[in-house]
């Protein structure tokens, strides 16, 4: 017996409508022939929580769904409900005592029911909701998070493993090929484009292929904040902010990432940032502001901000630097399937739909996957670190969805890490976006810019890791928090005083010439606010900070004199730490630990470079330096 659960979290002014919605499904019902039992009834514990269950006699395919659970997705969705999570427990007639308690003729005669659908809306009777997360097995994982891709590598398919395998397999190797290019990189953000120029340096002809209908995915849209040691401009000796070294950023890397990082994936990380950087410059033109900020969980000011200070100012010469080398960019090319023989052998094709129709690209060389990250796909999300509820929002653009790390798991790919997901503690608190006034409360820390509570206290150490402010943000329960910092430190944090002017005027930045000016305006208690910068004001000087343990530095300036600025934040779902598994050459390792020939993924898509917790301003470095890598090997693969 199956019991199949979807657990729906609705505002107050949805719950009509979805007992309007559901009374629809009871009407349908005789069409579902295997359903025994239908329940519906409010979480007690989280009053916004609705459990639906459904009952199932017989063995439900869960690799496919059922056609209700479906239909009733499909339902929430149009009645906009899309805040729901499914699960599939299997159960046995003899696990009825996970009903005990339950006094309803229909849950008495369990066994016996047959096509006698109950509608219960009794409410809060079952203590046990409380613990169904726990019970929640892998096969309902893979139910509620990822259905097709893991249908796909459920059953191998596309994967010729045996004769007899591959005439089961729905997916079969294409007949013939609509084309043949050396190189297929598939996305065109930082790692694909960097992956598409050393590949094309080296005489290979590549394709960049892009399922939106803009290029440059997260990596466009980004802070413009890249972290590296060095560079061929010396700020950190130029502007005096103390010492560095590749080694100092490596121990960072691994502290922040509580050491699950891998280790080479890091050296390659760190040691080549500032090369990736100034190769960046030199053939690039891109080109940097005269600032370095120290941002939490770096021990060094290394953090170079982008003369534009968004993303683009690193895809525009990356993208100049591609289409120089013959890269060409295909956008609306969605990636639908990667094709691989066997286990041992190697990339094969995939499968594209492009705006003209289903395509099929062979090969020559190598795949490169620099995909990006899932953070949209709250499917996923949930499948793997459920605690990432839907109702967060996300910094990234839409189509940070996950569907290539299934397709490489498919085909053999494995995969680490996926259970840790990142929230950015300083997005716009009503829509997560992560604007240009967002980046200010990241790049501000080492220059003296405070956060605070609706009450005008600190809350946190500042310098703390992205992990340790959200969860110090959630954990008081109210939203939301404020960083403070004033004129003094814009141009040093790089800011420019056009960037404040745009906040400005978009509400987004509030300013006043006085800290209890300030205080009124964000309508906090005064007097707490004048209190907590004195008192931080006062540990500048003395270099020490009881309260949080913050490390005071030099470059910390204390807040006395205005104009002072205030910016609202609050944490949103941001960087998947998790994806495939690749060794130090970018090459993507299967299941078995064997490298998967003419396979090389870089980037967000890829796992283990990060660990638990990616430090600010270290994805840019991690996807060029490994987008370079993966090309310039991708390049010497043999036709
Ligand atoms: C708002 C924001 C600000 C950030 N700021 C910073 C910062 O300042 N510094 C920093 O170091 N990091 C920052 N990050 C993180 C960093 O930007 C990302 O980790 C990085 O951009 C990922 O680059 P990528 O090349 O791996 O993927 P992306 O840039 O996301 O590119 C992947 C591309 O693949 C495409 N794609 C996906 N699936 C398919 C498919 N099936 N077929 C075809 N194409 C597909 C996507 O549409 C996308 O365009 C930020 C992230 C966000 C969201």
């Amino acid at each position: 017996m199956y019991l199949e659960c979807i657990k729906v979290r609705v505002n107050l002014n949805k719950e009509k409508e979805l007992k309007s919605f559901l009374d629809g499904v009871f009407n349908n019902l005789e069409q579902y022939g295997g359903l025994v039992r239908f329940e519906f009834y409010k979480n007690s514990l989280v009053p916004l929580d609705y459990i639906i269950h459904l009952y199932w006699k017989e063995d439900i395919n869960i690799t496919l769904g059922s056609p209700l659970s479906y239909y009733i997705i499909e339902g929430l969705q149009r009645i906009g409900l899309i805040n729901h999570t499914m699960w599939v427990e299997e159960t046995t007639i003899g696990d009825m005592e996970y009903n005990k308690g339950d006094t309803s003729e229909d849950t008495k005669n369990y066994p016996d029911f047959k096509n006698n659908v109950n509608k219960e809306e009794t409410m809060a009777k079952k203590d046990e909701i409380k613990d169904m997360p726990n019970k929640i097995t892998r096969r309902g994982f893979l139910k509620a998070g990822v259905s097709a891709g893991m249908l796909a590598a459920a059953t191998g398919l596309a994967l010729d493993l045996t004769k007899k395998d591959a005439e089961a397999a729905a997916k079969t190797l294409p007949k013939k090929w609509d084309e043949e290019i050396d190189v297929v990189v598939v996305g065109s953000g930082f790692a694909g484009l960097a992956a598409a120029s050393e590949a094309g340096k080296r005489g290979a002809k590549v394709v960049i292929l892009e399922k939106m209908p803009t290029y440059g995915g997260n990596s466009i849209i980004n802070g413009g904040v890249y972290a590296a040691w060095d560079s061929k401009l010396h700020l950190r000796q130029k502007l005096n902010l103390g010492n560095d070294s590749p080694k100092q950023h490596f121990d960072d890397t691994l502290k922040g990432g509580d050491y699950y990082n891998i280790p080479v994936l890091v050296k390659n990380l760190t040691e080549g940032s500032a090369d990736a950087l100034n190769w960046m410059i030199e053939e690039g033109g891109c080109k940097l502001r005269e600032a370095l900020t120290r941002a939490g969980g770096h021990s060094a000011y290394r953090t170079h901000t982008v003369a534009e200070g968004v993303g683009r100012g690193f895809t525009e010469p990356l993208r100049k630097i591609a289409e120089k080398y013959g890269a060409k960019i295909r956008l609306n090319n969605e990636i639908t399937w990667i094709w691989r023989k066997d286990t041992e052998g190697p990339i094969l094709g995939v499968e594209v739909k492009t705006p003209k129709g289903k395509r099929n690209i062979k090969i020559k060389k190598a795949l490169v996957l620099a995909s990006g990250g899932f953070s949209r796909d709250i499917k996923m999300r949930q499948a793997f670190n459920p605690s990432v509820v839907p109702e967060y929002n996300s910094t990234n653009h839409p189509g940070a969805t996950g569907e290539c790390i299934r397709f490489a798991q498919a085909i053999g790919a494995d995969t680490l890490h996926m259970a840790f997901i990142q929230l950015y503690p300083f997005a716009e608190p009503e829509t997560g976006i992560l604007d240009n006034p967002a980046v200010y409360p990241f790049n501000g820390v080492g220059y003296g810019l405070i956060y605070v509570d609706k009450n005008g206290k600190r809350f946190v150490n500042e310098l703390e890791r992205r992990d340790v402010c959200s969860m110090a943000q959630i954990k008081l329960g109210q939203k939301p928090t404020y960083s403070i910092f004033n004129e003094e430190m814009v141009t040093k944090m790089g800011g420019t005083m056009e960037e404040i002017e745009k906040g400005i005027a978009k509400g987004r930045f509030i300013k006043a010439n006085t800290i209890e000016e300030l205080a009124q305006k964000l309508k906090m208690p005064v007097n707490n606010l004048v209190e907590t910068v004195k008192k931080h004001n006062q540990y500048l000087k003395d270099g020490k900070d009881p309260d949080f343990n913050k490390p005071i530095t030099k470059a910390m300036i204390p807040l006395e004199k205005g104009p002072f600025y205030a910016v609202a934040q609050w944490p949103a779902v941001h960087h998947t730490m998790g994806g495939i598994r690749i060794n130090e050459k970018a090459q993507v390792i299967d299941i078995w630990g064997k490298v998967i020939p003419k396979f090389y993924a870089a980037g967000e898509v890829t796992g283990g470079v990060h660990g638990s917790n990616r430090l600010g301003s270290n994805a840019i470095p991690d996807c060029v330096v490994h987008g370079r890598i993966a090309g310039i090997n991708a390049a010497q693969e043999k036709a």
